[in-house]
């Protein structure tokens, strides 16, 4: 097969390699630009949302290289999620390239169907092979999520702005180049030695500010006009909601967490599809965790987000928490989100230093 995905922040090199060691031909999706989102723009649906455009513009940007398989995902259940294969096959046929769609569903929903489709990906290595290399991909993706999580805490309390997301790029290029599981650990560990080697305070003050939102637009820094680096600027540790080790644990091979459902109960006692019902936990979760803040990311027109968006108020109300909600769509300009993003900040500092004094 040659086969492509839409990419998805720093986890495509990984399932590149995945695909790459089970002997599959990987045309590797581009990181996202301009190009890639008005592409998708130009072929979607006017109110699809953002990822659905982005990961259409991607197929589009490396379909011509020979591309016979696509690889994607999605959900079952009241988001859109569920027919983004569908669409993006008939998009493609109607601009007249004929693909194949692996499209995996939720594995506890429809376990059949999974299985079958990981036996076509597994292609004709043993189930023994296809468990080393699988093994190996997780073990990065794990060793990526902790890379990420030591970025967040340090990036504000560096000394050279930016020094930070460079040795953040250094790591994952040992991740990269790493194959077999012990070198996979020599690299984790080279990548965290060398993102702790970046000249930091370690006793400078930075405000906890959670991300919570769609799997998507916090992932893919295109998606977010990279949230994450711009607030760790500005003073912020950060904490995403989602990393990707363990969404797959709690959502993928599992119904949720358990403690963000229970957390979100009072205030929406069903799923809604999407992280609609994980945002309202996680607020809840961050607020009594003690965080300063949470930025919400929404897609423009998703319905899981919209939902969350409307309890948010009343969350923030009652447990004293500021949120902001970003919704993000193609005309979204990342001048415009920086703008709000200093603005909250100014907004939890102060609330901070009111809340201090009230201390002393
Ligand atoms: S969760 Fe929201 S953005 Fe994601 S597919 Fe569903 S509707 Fe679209």
């Amino acid at each position: 097969m040659k086969v492509t995905f839409g990419h998805m922040g720093t986890s495509a090199m990984i399932f590149a390699d995945l695909l790459n060691n089970l002997g599959h031909e990987v045309v590797k999706p581009p990181k996202p630009s301009k190009r890639t989102l008005t592409l998708g723009v130009q072929h979607a649906p006017e109110f699809a949302c953002i990822p659905f455009k982005i990961v259409l513009g991607t197929y589009l940007e490396v379909i011509d290289q020979g591309v016979d398989t696509i690889i994607s995902g999605g959900g079952r259940g009241p988001c859109r999620a569920g027919y983004y294969g569908d669409l993006h096959r008939r998009i493609l046929e109607s601009l007249g390239y004929e693909v194949d769609f692996i499209f995996f569903f939720p594995p506890l929903k429809t376990p059949v169907d999974f299985i079958r489709k990981i036996s076509r990906i597994k292609g004709k290595n043993s189930w023994r092979a296809f468990g080393h290399h699988f093994r190996a991909a997780w073990e990065k993706l794990m060793a990526l999520d902790d890379l990420e999580r030591r970025v967040h805490q340090i990036r504000p309390r560096e000394v050279h702005r930016g020094s930070t997301s460079r040795a953040l790029e250094r790591g994952l290029a040992y991740l990269r180049e790493a194959a077999a599981l012990e070198s996979i650990r020599e690299a984790r560990q080279a990548a965290l030695e060398t993102v702790e080697a970046v000249p930091h305070v370690p006793e400078r003050e930075a405000l906890r500010v959670g991300i919570i939102g769609e799997i998507y637009v916090q992932l893919e820094p295109f998606a977010n006009f990279d949230v994450e680096e711009i607030l760790g600027h500005m003073g912020a540790e950060v904490r995403r909601s989602i990393f990707l080790t363990q969404y797959a644990r709690e959502d993928v091979f599992a119904d949720g967490s358990k403690d963000i459902k229970r957390l979100a109960r009072p205030y929406l006692d069903f799923k809604i599809g999407g992280h609609g019902q994980s945002s309202v936990g996680e607020v809840v979760h961050m607020a009594r965790q003690g965080y300063a803040g949470v930025v919400q990311l929404a897609p423009f027109t998703c319905i899981p987000e919209i939902v969350a968006k409307s309890i948010i108020p009343r969350l923030s109300r009652e447990l004293d928490i500021p949120v902001l909600t970003i919704f993000i769509d193609e005309q979204t300009g990342k001048a415009g989100v920086e703008t709000r993003l200093e603005a909250f900040m100014d907004l939890l500092w102060q609330k901070k230093g009111r809340r201090d004094k009230k201390v002393v």
